[in-house]
């Protein structure tokens, strides 16, 4: 039901596309792209591939990351006189690292309806099939280009607990596992996605170390679209801790600062440091 002022108002449908294979789609999404007014897509010559495929005619728009500011504002105005549009993005669901955000942000200033369709994403469908547990993941997106920033991030996210899910590019592959290597951990466990629904479709998990190995041994093995489903980090749990750590730490501490044996026994035995330290400064007062 629409409420009162939106009863003249066209309606914003966000439609998500196939990711590789075309018959990954709705038969709501293509009654939809047949019934509007307009579809506005970030790419023309790919959505006419994927309309002609399914017998479509209609009119398209383009709306990508460079006009989006412009063509968000002429939208709004086609959906005030009761346009109904229908958002595509190149591949998969709208606006999940793809344009659109700024244009279903107008829509709620203006009180204009907006109708998601489920459909293909590929980070939900990279993270169905990882085998790493999913009840609590966090998208991550592209991680930045520049590799202090990169570093920076992998950083932060080193006991980040919950499932991580990063889209990586074919040209910085290798590059972003040695950052996972130095910035998370070299036995931490990750899968690669790669080509999913399309022919060379691969889906391969290992520890960080070996994935690099793994990888370098053939170039076939990062070519096209991939996904990065990275495993959370996991706390043990101690509540004692074993006389096997303490000497550990013990003999580390014999040359080395508090902080610096702390961060060694605690990657050596995949504790928590910050455990670990509140455990040895009591031990040292
Ligand atoms: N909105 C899209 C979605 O819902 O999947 C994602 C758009 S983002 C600009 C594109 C990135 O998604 C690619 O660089 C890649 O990391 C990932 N991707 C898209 N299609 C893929 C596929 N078929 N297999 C693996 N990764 C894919």
């Amino acid at each position: 039901m629409k409420k009162m002022n939106q009863i003249n108002n066209g309606i914003l449908y966000i439609v998500p596309t196939p990711i590789g294979n075309l018959l990954d789609i709705t038969h709501r999404a293509l009654e939809i792209l047949k019934n509007v007014n307009l579809i506005a897509a970030e790419n023309i010559r790919h959505t006419n591939i994927l309309l002609q495929n399914f017998n479509i005619k209609n009119n398209l728009i383009l709306m990508n990351k460079d006009n989006e500011k412009k063509q968000s504002n002429n939208l709004i105005e086609k959906l005030k006189t009761g346009k109904n549009i229908a958002l595509v993005s190149n591949a998969g669901t709208p606006v999940i690292n793809d344009p659109g955000h700024l244009l279903i942000k107008k829509c709620h200033f203006f009180n204009i309806n907006i109708i998601p369709l489920p459909g293909p994403c590929s980070a939900i469908t990279a993270l169905s099939a990882s085998g790493i547990t999913n009840n609590r993941f966090c998208y991550e997106g592209f991680l930045p280009s520049k590799k202090k920033k990169r570093c920076d991030l992998l950083l932060s996210l080193k006991e980040e607990t919950r499932t991580m899910i990063f889209y990586e590019s074919k040209y910085r592959i290798l590059e972003t596992i040695k950052d996972i290597i130095e910035q998370i951990d070299k036995y931490r466990h990750i899968v690669i996605a790669r080509e999913i629904t399309k022919k060379w479709e691969s889906i391969y998990g290992t520890q960080a170390n070996l994935m690099l190995n793994w990888l370098q041994e053939d170039k076939n093995r990062y070519k096209g679209e991939i996904i990065i489903i990275v495993e959370g980090f996991k706390k043990t749990k101690i509540d004692h801790l074993s006389n096997e750590i303490l000497n550990t730490f013990i003999l580390l501490r014999q040359s080395l600062s508090l902080k610096k044996a702390v961060l060694i026994t605690s990657q050596i035995y995949k504790i928590s440091k910050n455990y670990l330290y509140q455990k040895m400064i009591q031990k040292e007062k």
